[in-house]
Formats: structure tokens, C-alpha cells, sequence
């Protein structure tokens, strides 16, 4: 009989985060477990400080792990060298952030490339992928400003697009609305869940809102280092 493996999107076993400060050590996770399927819109929730961007950079690979391992499609990327694990976040992962981090300087299309770019790839053989891109998430009519020529909803769609570009099959989001009023939240929160469910792709998201997080399908609450 055929051996079926389920690999788990994003598995983190028995995860535990210690800064050093000074003599002292101080423990922000303390032992955090969880699953998070293909296909999955989770919403980390939790008060400030609790540990939540921590386990996100944690379970994208942006940081390490104390103590405990991070398995991404069954593959434990917590022994990744450096340089492997920033070759799997280029090629695999999107990343988005509350304050969108575009290049001033950069235009939208260029903004949106710069995964690519990066991994020695041409503009020119990417058009009609950088075309769809640009038409999901709404700036078509866009593509040659500036950041500074956007507004702040604007500004998330492009780094939105840019998260896309490498067909990434995991969308991790810290606090993706949390600079952004409430019509434009859920703009981008409707844009969120509509990537999620057109194209089943998992998605990971930090928020402090309850009107954000309902556009996902499952909430994990953190709480001094621990999931409740
Ligand atoms: P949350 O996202 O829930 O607000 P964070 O994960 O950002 O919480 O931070 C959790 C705790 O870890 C906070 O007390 C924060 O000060 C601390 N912390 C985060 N990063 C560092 C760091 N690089 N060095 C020391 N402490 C840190």
C-alpha cells in the first residue's frame, strides 16, 4: 500500500524563545505547539507583548527558536543554514508587515519584483505573472508610482503583490491592517481571504483585531508565551 505522508503546512514542536538581557534570561515562549494545515487563514491574537510576532518570525523562519523545531511541509527548517533558510523564505514564503517596508524609490512593478530581482531573476520574463499580480490586488491603473504616491492601502496591496510574486504556498502577516482605518482594514482583509480562497493558499496572520481576524478561518490566542 502507498505510504500517504500529511505533511502539516506549518507544524511547530514544543517551541521555546529566551533573550538574553544582561545576567538575566528571559523566557517569551514557553513551549509553543501547533499545527496549521494547507489552505488554512489562522489568526494569531493575544495582548501586546504576549509573543506573537515572535512566534510569527519564528514559524516563517525570520528568527530561530531557543529551544524546539519548526517544520514546514514536513521539512525542519530550524537546521536550515542561515543562507538555506533565505533561499526557502525568497522561493516559498510571503512576508507582509504593518508598515508595508516598500523601497521609496522603487515603483510599484519594481516594488513587486524585488523578490525576484534578488534571486537573479529578469524583469522581462516575468510580465504577464507581474500583470495578474498587479490586477489581484487592484493597482493596474498604479503600476508606475512611488510609494509615497500611494496611499497607506495602497501601499499594503503592493506589498501584498510582492508576498505573491514567487507563488509562495505560505502568506505569513504581521499586523497587515494595523496602520491602515477600518474601510481600508477590510479592504485588505477581503483581499487577504480572497488570495486564501482562489488559490488555497495558507495564511498566517498576527492582529489585534477582532474584525481582522474574522476574515480568517481558525484563531490561536497567545498569552504570555503560551497558546491558550
Ligand atoms: P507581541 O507581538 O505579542 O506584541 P512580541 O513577540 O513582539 O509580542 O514581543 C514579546 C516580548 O518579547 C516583548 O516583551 C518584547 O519586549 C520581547 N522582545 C521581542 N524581541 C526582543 C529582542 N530582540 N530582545 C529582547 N526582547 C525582545
Amino acid at each position: 500500500m502507498k505510504n500517504v505522508s500529511t505533511h502539516y503546512a506549518v507544524e511547530a514542536k514544543d517551541i521555546i524563545k529566551e533573550y538574553q538581557m544582561g545576567d538575566s534570561v528571559t523566557r517569551i515562549l514557553k513551549g509553543v505547539s501547533l499545527q496549521i494545515a494547507q489552505g488554512e487563514f489562522v489568526s494569531i491574537m493575544g495582548p501586546s507583548g504576549s509573543g506573537k510576532s515572535t512566534l510569527l518570525y519564528i514559524l516563517g523562519g525570520l528568527d530561530n527558536p531557543t529551544h524546539g523545531s519548526v517544520l514546514m511541509n514536513g521539512i525542519d527548517i530550524s537546521k536550515f543554514s542561515d543562507n538555506k533558510k533565505s533561499v526557502m523564505r525568497r522561493r516559498n514564503i510571503g512576508f507582509v508587515f504593518q508598515f508595508y517596508n516598500l523601497i521609496p524609490n522603487l515603483n510599484v512593478e519594481e516594488n513587486i519584483m524585488l523578490p525576484l530581482l534578488l534571486d537573479g531573476k529578469y524583469m522581462k520574463d516575468y510580465q504577464k505573472q507581474l500583470a495578474q499580480i498587479v490586477d489581484i490586488v487592484g493597482l493596474s491603473n498604479r503600476r508606475k508610482h512611488t510609494p509615497r504616491e500611494l496611499s497607506g492601502g495602497q501601499q499594503q496591496r503592493v506589498a501584498i503583490a510582492r508576498a505573491l510574486i514567487n507563488n509562495p504556498e505560505i502568506l505569513f502577516a504581521d499586523e497587515p491592517t494595523g496602520n491602515l482605518d477600518s474601510k481600508i482594514g477590510t479592504e485588505i482583509m477581503d483581499l487577504l481571504r480572497e488570495i486564501n480562497q482562489e488559490t488555497n493558499r495558507t495564511i498566517i496572520m498576527v492582529t489585534h483585531s477582532q474584525e481582522a481576524a474574522q476574515s480568517s478561518s481558525r484563531t490561536i490566542t497567545v498569552r504570555d508565551g503560551v497558546i491558550l
